[in-house]
């Protein structure tokens, strides 16, 4: 048993809510606000098979499945940082980078111009060989290769907004060129010991890795200026033919495993940014797979803005935290020093 993260005993009571921080309620609670406000009768919902052997063997080492899968059937564990999982948690994991897979499948078919895989457990942590933080399967990179496989895509974007870096998926696409991969997150929150904007990529991959580490305590206004002078930019010189996006929710006011300050307009207004680049060029197809966002009680107004947005839908829901969260953004002062960062940043990377 755990409470936010950690293991209860010694001076740590047990929790009296979910346990975990990563707990299947905030994903429940997306879908139940999204049939209470009718976008589930307005969209395509369905589900998707688990990932198959070959499509994980893309990414993952067959030594890493077959060790998993065994720790998995004797009852559960931990094989690498933060990343406990039961019995069954092999099957749950090749659900959740399958449903990530059929997103990207259906989009790339034509069959939707968007869509939102609402996974669990999430991916972008995971290397190939080590689940970490509450990733077991590297879901986005699974897709995007399964992509490649199928569909001969060659160039995709991944942009990652969860408020924690994306470091498993950096390190999977570390060499290559023909996945740009975009993290927006606060600066040295998780993983430790990473160097931030000085990862850049390396050989055939230098320049296609992006790293927009923001102060803790940034707001709408960090996210905005980071996305009008540097991930909007970028995207609009990579040119991908599609964008993923890595969509964790824990930069939002009140995620306990984090500390900036975001509300459900914030979530609105990214995906806005990121929809007029894809519609200039990849006729708007875009996949957003779930990743963290441990705030059960305020999670599904998030998440909730970012899929009217895509499907272009007003349920006319009230976030009747906006109230309390908008009027404690950060002051001018801050904004500045960040906004400073952040064109230093831009300039350093080309981007104009
Ligand atoms: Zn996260």
């Amino acid at each position: 048993m755990h409470s936010l993260i950690m293991p209860v005993g010694g001076w740590v009571q047990p929790p009296s809510g979910a346990g975990h921080a990563e707990s299947p309620d905030s994903k429940r609670r997306i879908k139940s606000l999204l049939d209470v406000s009718g976008l589930s009768d307005r969209l395509s919902v369905r589900s998707a098979p688990a990932a198959t052997r070959e499509e994980l063997l893309r990414v993952h080492p067959p030594e890493y499945l077959d060790r998993f899968k065994a720790v998995s059937d004797a009852g559960g564990g931990d094989l690498g940082q933060l990343a406990p999982f039961g019995r069954g948690g092999y099957e749950i994991a090749a659900l959740s980078a399958g449903l990530a897979v059929g997103a990207v499948d259906a989009v790339l078919r034509g069959e939707h111009r968007n869509c939102y895989a609402l996974s669990r457990p999430p991916g972008h942590h995971c290397l190939p060989a080590e689940p970490m933080g509450f990733c077991l399967l590297a879901n986005v990179a699974i897709a995007v290769e399964a992509a490649r496989a199928a569909h001969g895509v060659r160039r995709v974007a991944v942009l990652d907004w969860d408020v924690h870096h994306g470091n498993g998926t950096q390190h999977i696409f570390y060499e290559r060129a023909d996945v740009l991969t975009l993290s927006v997150h606060q600066d040295r929150c998780f993983p430790p010991g990473y160097s931030g904007d000085g990862d850049r990529g390396k050989g055939a991959g230098a320049g296609y890795n992006i790293n927009v580490p923001l102060l803790p305590g940034g707001g709408h206004e960090a996210y905005r200026h980071a996305f009008e002078r540097i991930v909007v930019p970028a995207l609009r010189r990579y040119r991908p033919e599609l964008i993923v996006v890595a969509s964790g929710l824990d930069a939002n006011a009140v995620d306990p495993l984090a500390r900036m300050q975001l509300h459900s307009g914030s979530y609105r207004m990214m995906t806005r940014m990121i929809m007029e680049v894809a519609d200039e060029c990849c006729d708007g197809r875009i996949v957003a797979v779930h990743e963290g966002g441990y705030a059960e009680a305020y999670v599904p107004f998030c998440a909730h803005a970012i899929i009217e947005q895509l499907a272009g839908e007003n349920m006319g829901v009230e976030d009747p935290f906006l109230a309390v969260f908008e009027p404690q953004q950060p002051g001018e002062v801050f904004n500045a020093l960040q906004r400073r960062l952040l064109d230093e940043q831009a300039a350093s990377l080309g981007l104009n």
